[in-house]
């Protein structure tokens, strides 16, 4: 503690008061001179270039005391020794210093003859001072040193404000931020702001020097990891939806975007990763998905009913024909044909089964038993149309699927196709190849859905595959393909399109591709 009045004037400090703590006087002072100088001449002649100055000389006793109100001071001069002891104890400004050491100018005994040699260790100090001088030159000098120290004080300020603002950005945001070291072993946190604490319910000590994985608890088997996992090893950014857990042991939906950062060098120092928690959103869309699942199954249900509708009537017409006939031979021909028709039937409730048996275990199945169970539903549907049914299917292996999922893709491609082929006949072409995927290298089935409908528009393109995009004014519901994108996604597999409104040449080509073991 210092003994001090604002005048401008020399003071001495006494001995620290251990008494009862006082304000210290010289807070929120900034043009304040500490002296420690042994010499009485050297002194004065220093206060009195501080005073010329338009500054405080304030005359210290021991350096403890500099150092605990370091803020206050503008400037220190001391003897060599001390300075140099000073030095030594200053903290360098680090990142949680937000203050500006005082400059720091050695006093030392001017020799008989003076020497204008500067030695190396005098860069240890912000000058250095040789005394005795004339004032003249004492002002000089530390006027020179004042006016370096003052204008670095003015761009470091503005730098620090700067670290200040985006320091209470990331306190105040609600998005949770983490910020890891890539040059570390195992990626370890060295930051997380106040939000990711109420996020998860750790605190930043308790995840200083951790890798973020003690959020997944043992799942760490998830396809948004794996996306994680890759952007962090080829240093790019990402963004994937994972599974995390409280510190409670709750469980939450976390929506990570990770970005590199590079150091002046360009080289990647730090991953940044904002978490939003994204749970109710995730709820939402897989209650949507299971609705549309049932709604398929609707659909289905409507569209065999349908299909069953017309054998029956001909089984009824069949039937009521040979009770009239007149001959044994007549009335068994009828039979025949109605027998013909109710065993169309029987293969329809068959497929038709299948498909409410939801299957919970991927199984092998054959593409070709996939498409008929779809056609066979579709069949009368297609001919009512006028479209002309096209297949080319190649022998490939079974695909390791949940069946009654693909199925639901394989109908909506080819329900959508049959709506765009609504009032001039047209011509669906379905192909299945077997081929690989020249990206992961996988082998699989390639199937084509060709129609001549009226084609995608360009900027319904880009919204093919978002909920609730329908153009069709009356039985559209805008989730098949988004759904579609879903499963399709989860098997590893790949869904492309392709579409043109060329008058006269308008049509859309849905391409899916399926690996064999997608889901095995
Ligand atoms: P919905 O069939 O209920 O409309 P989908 O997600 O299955 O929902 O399809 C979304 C939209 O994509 C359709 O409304 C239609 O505009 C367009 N679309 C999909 N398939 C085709 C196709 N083969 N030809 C033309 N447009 C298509
Ligand atoms: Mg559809």
């Amino acid at each position: 503690m210092f003994e001090c009045k604002t005048e401008v004037g020399p003071k001495t400090v006494g001995e620290p008061q251990a008494r009862e703590p006082r304000p210290d006087p010289l807070a929120g002072m900034k043009n304040a001179v500490a002296i420690l100088v042994e010499n009485p001449v050297n002194r004065r002649l220093i206060e009195a270039a501080a005073i010329t100055l338009e500054m405080i000389p304030v005359v210290v006793g021991d350096q403890s005391e500099v150092l605990s109100s370091l803020a206050a001071f503008e400037l220190i001069l001391a003897d060599e020794q001390v300075a140099r002891l000073l030095r030594a104890s200053m903290v360098v400004p680090g990142e949680d210093v937000q203050v500006i050491n005082p400059a720091l100018v050695a006093v030392r005994p001017q020799c008989p003859t003076p020497r204008l040699v500067v030695e190396r260790k005098d860069a240890d100090f912000e000058g250095v001072l040789l005394l005795p001088q004339k004032l003249a030159a004492v002002v000089a000098q530390l006027g020179l040193i004042l006016y370096a120290q003052r204008s670095f004080a003015r761009s470091y300020q503005g730098a620090l404000d700067e670290l200040h603002l985006d320091r209470c950005t990331f306190q105040c945001v609600t998005s949770g931020i983490s910020i890891a070291n890539v040059t570390l072993p195992d990626l370890p946190l060295v930051y997380v702001n106040p939000a990711f604490e109420a996020m998860t319910g750790y605190s930043l000590e308790e995840v200083l020097g951790k890798n973020c994985r003690f959020l997944q608890n043992d799942h760490h088997d998830q396809p948004g990891l794996t996306l994680v996992r890759e952007a962090l090893r080829a240093n790019r950014e990402t963004t994937a939806v994972v599974r995390n857990f409280r510190k409670d042991g709750s469980a939450f939906w976390n929506e990570l975007s990770l970005s590199p950062i590079s150091n002046r060098e360009g080289t990647v120092t730090h991953f940044v990763g904002i978490q939003m928690d994204v749970t109710a959103r995730v709820e939402f869309e897989a209650a949507l998905r299971e609705s549309e699942k049932l709604a398929a199954v609707g659909r289905l249900a409507a569209a065999i009913a349908h299909e069953i509708n017309n054998p029956l009537e001909s089984v009824m017409n069949l039937l009521y024909l040979a009770h009239e006939a007149e001959g044994q031979k007549v009335m068994l021909e009828y039979v025949t044909m109605a027998d013909c028709e109710l065993k169309r039937v029987a293969q329809i409730t068959s497929q038709s089964l299948r498909f409410y048996r939801q299957s919970t275990r991927p199984l092998p199945i054959r593409c070709h038993d996939l498409l008929q169970a779809v056609l066979d539903v579709y069949r009368s549907r297609v001919e009512q149309r006028e479209i002309k049914l096209e297949m080319r299917e190649r022998m490939a292996e079974p695909i390791v699927c949940l069946e009654s999922e693909i199925r639901q893709v394989i109908s909506n491609l080819i329900r959508n196709a049959i709506d765009a082929m609504q009032g001039s006949p047209g011509r669906l072409l379905i192909r299945s190849r077997e081929t690989t995927e020249w990206k992961s290298l996988k082998r699989g089935v390639m199937l084509t859905f060709a129609d001549t409908g009226t084609g995608i528009a360009k900027d319904a393109m880009e919204r093919l595959y978002t909920a609730f995009f329908t153009t069709k004014e009356v039985g559209g519901t805008g989730l098949g393909l988004w759904v579609s994108a879903e499963i399709v996604q989860r098997h590893q597999g790949r869904l492309r399109v392709r579409s043109s409104q060329r008058a006269g040449r308008s049509g859309t080509v849905f391409q899916l591709f399926l690996p064999y073991q997608g889901l095995a």
